[in-house]
């Protein structure tokens, strides 16, 4: 893991933003060391075409969190590329926000073979990952999509209870919604979908 504690934050103002310009550095250094990890032996990472460390800007004030990558995902390393990316481009524009604007990135840094849902103990071997890149980001607002990545920040709440408005969460300022390949499955989530992103407009307009 790469060392972040070079992100200080300033005595002066007592700011809890990082004084260093070079977040992005450790970002980057961050999805390296994840594009460089293999030889643990767990499946996930050991059949993995590609790691898929997430991407995006290191002062994003939102950062958008799914469960794994897919097929599409594991093919070019990159989060939200195949069909249920092509949903979450259509949030975020409804949102308005750009890709550029935000932060994407998965619980699970690899592909569970045959989509299967993740296992916990792998969730536990890449949870350091995560918690590091948020840890350089900080962002105001943190996007969990759907309930396996809505469990990482509040096991205990529900998505289709606290879907489409803020929550707090262990110190965390939350905006859980649906994940988009829901609504691939499930048509009628599809308006539900587009209305939180809505209202995550106004959240980050107020
Ligand atoms: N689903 C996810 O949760 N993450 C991706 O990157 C793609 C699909």
């Amino acid at each position: 893991m790469p060392d972040i504690g070079a992100v200080e934050t300033s005595s002066r103002t007592g700011s809890a933003w990082p004084v260093t310009p070079d977040r992005q550095a450790l970002l980057d250094a961050i999805a390296d060391e994840i594009r460089a990890h293999g030889g643990c032996g767990f499946e996930v990472c050991e059949q993995a075409t590609h790691m898929v460390p997430g991407e995006g800007s290191a002062s994003a004030a939102v950062v958008i969190v799914g469960e794994a990558p897919g097929a599409s995902e594991d093919a070019q390393g990159r989060p939200f590329v195949g069909r249920a990316g092509k949903v979450l481009d259509e949030l975020l524009a409804e949102a308005g926000l750009a890709r550029e604007d935000v932060f994407i990135t998965n619980v699970l840094k690899a592909r569970p073979p045959k989509n299967r849902d993740p296992r916990a103990d792998e969730v536990a071997h890449h949870l350091a990952w995560l918690q590091a890149q948020l840890e350089v980001i900080r962002p105001r607002l943190l996007v969990p999509l759907g309930r396996h990545a809505l469990k990482r920040f509040a096991p205990r709440a529900a998505i289709g209870e606290v879907h489409g408005r803020v929550i707090e969460a262990d110190g965390r300022t939350l905006f859980p919604m649906y994940h988009p390949a829901a609504a691939m499955h499930n048509q009628r989530l599809l308006p539900t979908l587009i209305q939180d992103a809505r209202a995550l407009r106004e959240v980050l307009r107020s």
